[in-house]
């Protein structure tokens, strides 16, 4: 499906309505400049670093000022409430930049792009250009397009986006939405393509995109389109030029990793191979992977973490709810005693393992009696961590048609009724750690400066590390090193240690 506006409203540029065309001053050999604000989850993260990829290819350089940046995106999403007013307050904030220079583009993209389209730009005068995530590769033809509507090399998007002396129309602007959707069996993965220097130690690479799930609360279908699973060799050959960039730790991404079926293994068990297959990649120190969904996570897979040396003992396995009733309702396709069998299966071969989840509360027809059954699960299962939400509707879900029969001042209380009791769990989950030497995969220096360097304990645990005494240099030469750490403190979600040697 296409969607594309070309605005005919008077353009917002006084200046170029006054004297027929604004040109921007030249900026000679200088590359041109991309701000980008990014919400939501790691595969919004992982779109930024493939925009900004693709841009860089067409002469962008990204700058973390907005102030002065010639093309500034808006990455959305839509799994939080009020999705759309935050994108419309973030593009105002750019307002006074785009009246100061009319030549800079406001781009929106990610999943409230997605499912708006043209609408969102008449919602959001300030935006040039919505679109979505299957349009990431076309995003510097899309805005050569806005900046320059007369050139037909920018429609066929081979050509790099043109120098910065670009001649904005007299009173019209181009405004396009973006959004259709690659066909699966023509969509192609954007490899990634970083630069020396710009990888760190924690890598995402993208395994699938979309779903073929229906959960009746979820926006994903509607804005990803359907599952389509990337080819195995592309998914190794991309963690070996990460790890050869610097990389040691891999987590590979996808809206359902468990239901990825690109190699064609007998029992149809693939992203168990799969993570056999990554597991081998010489040079990776640690493997993770997310998000998975119960209905899909098979004995076979929660064997890897028995059987794959790398992969981190660490599970994201969103239940949304302890009640079967509830997890009917939302067409999850598991009850709550298959989930609780698979997690008890999931301890026998990792005893170890951290765990955590996504709980939604306070969904369409949830009695006290369900909400109870949430408690109960939590209680039982013991998550390291938990995301807890209060429903509220999506449009374009099938959720929308159920009355939302919970009170808000009552979805308030199973909130914080569902932090408080968590609060205790994490506090004891983490109070476990403390006194253990456990390797830490160091990721850089903490936020408070080179006296400390931060890293996660194997089951995803963020430690900040105490190093008084030792030169930054010498801290600097562990950052990507697996170094053992004395825990010595639990905080509310954090841990503190020393170094062990
Ligand atoms: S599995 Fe369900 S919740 Fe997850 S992305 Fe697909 S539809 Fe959404």
């Amino acid at each position: 499906m296409s969607s594309e506006a070309l605005s005919t409203t008077p353009s917002f540029a006084v200046d170029a309505a006054r004297e027929g065309s604004v040109t921007v001053a030249p900026m000679a050999g200088a590359a041109r400049r991309v701000f980008i604000e990014n919400f939501g989850c790691q595969m919004n993260d992982y779109d930024v670093e493939r925009m900004v990829e693709v841009l860089r290819r067409n002469g962008f350089e990204r700058t973390d000022e907005a102030e002065g940046a010639d093309l500034i995106v808006i990455n959305t999403c839509s799994i939080r409430e009020k999705a759309e007013h935050k994108a419309a307050s973030a593009a105002g904030r750019y307002k006074p930049l785009k009246d100061k220079n009319p030549a800079l583009v406001v781009a929106i993209g990610g999943c409230v792009a997605q499912q708006e389209g043209d609408a969102l730009l008449r919602k959001i005068p300030v935006a040039d250009l919505t679109f979505g995530p299957d349009q990431i590769p076309r995003l510097a033809e899309h805005v050569r397009r806005i900046n320059d509507p007369g050139s037909t090399a920018a429609a066929t998007g081979s050509a790099p986006v043109s120098p910065r002396s670009t001649a904005i129309p007299n009173r019209y602007r181009l405004r396009l939405a973006k959004t259709e959707v690659t066909d699966v069996e023509d969509y192609a993965f954007l490899t990634a393509d970083p630069r020396p220097g710009d990888v760190s130690v924690t890598a995402l690479v993208t395994i699938q995109k979309g779903c073929d799930n229906y959960c009746a609360y979820c926006v994903v279908p509607n804005t990803r389109g359907c599952e389509v699973s990337r080819p195995a060799e592309e998914v190794r050959v991309e963690v070996e030029r990460f790890i050869a960039l610097g990389a040691r730790e891999i987590t590979l991404i996808g809206q359902n990793v468990n239901a990825y079926h690109a190699i064609g293994t007998p029992d149809g068990d693939d992203f168990a191979e799969l993570l056999r297959r990554i597991n081998d990649v010489p040079g990776l120190m640690r493997l993770r992977y997310t998000t998975s969904h119960p209905h899909y996570f098979s004995r076979k897979v929660a064997d890897a973490f028995r059987d794959c040396d790398k992969l981190c003992p660490w599970l994201h396995l969103p239940v949304q709810a302890g009640s079967s009733s509830v997890l009917s309702r939302m067409a999850r396709e598991y009850t709550r005693e298959q989930y609780l069998e698979k997690i008890e299966y999931l301890r026998q071969v990792c005893p170890d393992i951290s765990l955590s989840t996504d709980i939604i509360v306070g969904y369409p027809g949830e009695t006290e009696q369900d909400f109870a059954q949430t408690l109960s699960l939590l209680e039982t299962v013991r998550y390291d961590s938990i995301y807890s939400f209060a429903y509220s509707r999506r449009p374009g879900t099938p959720a929308i048609d159920l009355p939302d029969d919970v009170l808000a001042d009552e979805k308030s209380r199973r909130l914080s009724t569902v932090l408080a009791l968590q609060k205790t769990i994490t506090a004891e989950r983490l109070g476990r750690m403390v006194g253990r030497i456990e390797p830490i995969l160091i990721e850089g220096f903490a936020r408070m400066g080179t006296a400390q360097l931060c890293g996660r304990t194997a089951g995803n645990h963020t430690v900040n590390i105490r190093c008084e005494g030792h030169e930054p240099a010498a801290l600097q030469s562990l950052i990507g090193q697996l170094v053992p750490v004395r825990i010595t403190e639990s905080k509310i979600h954090t841990l503190v240690g020393l170094l062990a040697s």
